[in-house]
């Protein structure tokens, strides 16, 4: 990654979340100003009456800046406060939206919810951008969009289906959203240069936008400070989390869902991405989309950001019990609805044209993982 001379602006949506925060951290230490915007509903600081969260005052311990990060407890599905963080921040020039709700399971018991935050939140968030000439938005999107795959490794081609999870649903409908907006953008330019040649005047505004949607495989791990990590409201949904609690005794038991998958040991594959890779391949989006622009170009465009390496869940089990240094209990138990065998990416064409690699091993994200909850047994809760 390279350091910025000049320091942009940029809007972290969801920035004290468990993606956010390492992508805020990533942005500071490559030289890039930062708003974060997050309602913290999904933290364990949720109804924090404190005025700077503790994984914003943490980010900033690590980098040893006393400049502070703005921050606003704002939802995005609130209109008029998404306009007062742009009106007090003129500067903002590009967006990370990582704001969101993400727990597949929960989606399909919270619909509306789900299409309330994911859609209308984000689509107030496209308007008021909009409103204030911003058009520039890394978007956090998902590997689920691509269902069942019919190949692996998945590569960027791999059809987008829409009849997997509601929170699965909320992800493919956003990209087709984005693109649309990308495709209306860039006639709207064009009709806008015709009209200022007929007038003979010169052509100085830029209507079109510039989306990078990154579909994440599985961020897990923690910075390796053990200062920042995934803190999240209530029981975890996902493998490794769930697993770190039960490491410090919060949980019992981890149920494995399904051993008769067509994989070497019979439970799903998916490819592990250490957190401060994923949150690396975000710098890497707003660097590629400057230079672009600086080209003239503007584009919507998918990446997958992942290791390439698939793992069953039993593989991931053995390696983060090596890193705690004890066998953690688990349970074989059926299927779960919505479960695909094997979920692994080429991620070919981010190392290309992102300048990006996933770098950090399996075990670097066990140990690091383990680093942040022994720490921190109650996430943000405990003390740093
Ligand atoms: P997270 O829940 O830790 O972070 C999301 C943050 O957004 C949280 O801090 C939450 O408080 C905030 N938020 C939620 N709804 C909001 C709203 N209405 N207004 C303002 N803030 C709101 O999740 P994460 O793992 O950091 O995921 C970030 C994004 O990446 C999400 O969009 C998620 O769907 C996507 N993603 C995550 C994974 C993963 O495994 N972690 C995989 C693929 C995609």
């Amino acid at each position: 990654m390279s350091t910025k001379s000049t320091a942009e602006t940029v809007l972290v949506t969801g920035g004290c979340g468990y993606v956010g925060s390492h992508t805020v951290l990533s942005l500071l230490e490559s030289g890039y100003k930062v708003v974060v915007l997050d309602n913290l509903c999904n933290t364990t600081e949720a109804g924090t009456t404190a005025t700077i969260p503790e994984a914003i005052k943490r980010i900033q311990m690590i980098v040893g800046s006393d400049e502070p990060v703005p921050f606003y407890p704002v939802d995005i599905v609130d209109r008029a406060s998404l306009v007062k963080i742009f009106q007090a921040h003129p500067e903002i020039s590009s967006v990370i939206h990582c704001a969101g709700l993400k727990a597949v399971g929960e989606s399909g018991r919270r619909p509306l919810d789900y299409y309330n935050v994911n859609i209308s939140g984000t689509l107030n968030l496209l308007q008021v951008m909009e409103e204030f000439d911003i058009r520039r938005m890394v978007f956090s999107s998902s590997a689920t969009v691509y269902g069942d795959p019919p190949k692996i490794p998945i590569p960027e081609t791999s059809p987008i289906i829409a009849s997997m999870s509601t929170y699965g649903r909320t992800k493919v409908f956003l990209e087709h959203i984005l693109r649309d907006l990308c495709v209306a953008s860039e006639i709207k330019q064009k009709e806008y240069e015709q009209e200022q040649k007929r007038l003979g005047e010169v052509a100085v505004k830029n209507y079109r936008w510039s989306v990078l949607l990154l579909r994440y495989f599985n961020p897990v791990g923690a910075h390796s400070s053990g200062l920042i990590g995934e803190s999240p409201f209530g029981t975890p949904a996902n493998l490794t989390p769930f697993l770190a609690q039960i490491a410090v005794g919060n949980l019992e038991k981890l149920s494995v869902y399904g051993n008769d998958y067509p994989t070497k040991d019979g439970t799903c594959i998916r490819d592990y991405l250490h957190v401060v890779d994923c949150a690396n391949g975000h710098v890497a989006a707003l660097q590629k989309i400057e230079r672009e622009e600086a080209s003239n170009n503007y584009e919507c465009k998918a990446y997958n950001l992942g290791a390439g390496i698939g793992y069953t869940v039993l593989e991931v089990i053995r390696a983060f019990s090596k890193a705690v240094g004890r066998d953690l209990p688990y349970v074989i138990v059926p299927r779960r609805l919505g479960d695909v065998p094997n979920l692994t990416s080429d991620a070919s064409l981010a190392n290309k044209e992102l300048n990006w690699k996933a770098e950090r091993s399996l075990d670097d994200m066990c140990v690091d993982l383990w680093r942040w909850q022994s720490q921190n047994p109650s996430g943000y809760n405990s003390q740093a």
